[in-house]
């Protein structure tokens, strides 16, 4: 048998010609992504030029595709601080992949603030960011804890996937537990609130004092799930400056004390204030082992 000029079309097909094409296209395109993320994420996942792992490359690749496919998620951008975010939202999507399809997961058909509250009550159990996630699914919410990178000042996201099911992701960039329930308080009431917005992505910095009117709402509706307005309104610890007297308020009204104390440093304008409680427990090293 003799081949000719034109095997090579038999043998590769014009179709494999034009998916290698769209290959390198991708290709290129992911390593364009990898090069605009910071050096130290870089470093830290094996994406450097003369040593690249290919394992974590393709996981990235994989995570990536997903991703964009999924609306909500996808924002195109350039700027490397956004890339950075998108890099942490493909992580958050491959984990939301897996969930989707957990049996234990409901159909989401809405909730309202007496359930939140209620949920949130297991805020004062020293365990209840472990049991946390499975109490939200039964309701039809997925909440994930994706680990924060250096430079991303995000602290939680939500949205909702195809199905209606909200989606939280929570970064835990602060090792202290009051932020870590306020931040997911104030996931929560943007779903409470905001439903219907979902199909975007709301991306949260709660450093930073916003003065949209959403963000402003899910604000105070996660203080009051947190805390009871009538028990807050005319209470006297808000004055309080010994660490005895927070843990002694929140015994009484089965609050977390750290969650207590978070409040008054901030409307204290004084972070310095109750270290003691608010870093009494390693919230990150439970989740992520560190
Ligand atoms: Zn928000």
């Amino acid at each position: 048998m003799e081949f000719n000029d034109n095997d090579h079309e038999l043998f590769l097909g014009k179709y494999s010609s034009e998916s290698f094409d769209e290959f390198y296209e991708e290709y290129e395109e992911l390593m364009n992504f990898v090069n605009s993320l910071p050096a130290e994420i870089r470093a830290k996942k094996g994406f450097n030029k003369k040593n690249l792992n290919y394992n974590e490359l393709s996981r990235l690749l994989i995570n990536k595709r997903n991703t964009i496919s999924s609306n909500a998620l996808f924002r195109k951008n350039n700027r490397a601080k956004d890339s950075i975010i998108d890099f942490w939202l493909y992580g958050v999507n491959a984990k939301a992949n897996i969930m989707e399809n957990l049996p234990s997961l409901k159909t989401y058909t809405g909730i309202t603030t007496s359930c939140v509250k209620e949920i949130l009550s297991i805020s004062n159990n020293p365990e209840g960011h472990l049991e946390i996630p499975l109490i939200l699914m039964d309701k039809g919410i997925i909440l994930i804890y994706e680990k924060s990178l250096d430079g991303l000042n995000v602290d939680g996201i939500v949205y909702k996937n195809k199905n209606g099911n909200p989606i939280v992701s929570l970064s835990i960039r602060h090792n202290r537990v009051d932020n870590f329930w306020f931040t997911l308080a104030h996931e929560l009431s943007h779903i409470v609130l905001h439903y219907d917005l979902l199909d975007n992505v709301i991306i949260d910095d709660l450093d930073k004092n916003s003065d949209s009117e959403i963000e402003l709402h899910a604000n105070k509706l996660a203080a009051d799930f947190l805390i009871p307005k009538n028990i807050w309104r005319s209470c006297p610890v808000k004055y309080a400056f010994e660490s005895n007297d927070i843990k002694e308020f929140a015994k009484q009204h089965n609050l977390n004390p750290a969650i207590v104390a978070g409040r008054i440093r901030k409307e204290r304008n004084n972070y310095s204030l109750f270290n003691d409680i608010i870093y009494e427990k390693d919230i990150r090293g439970d989740l992520f082992n560190g």
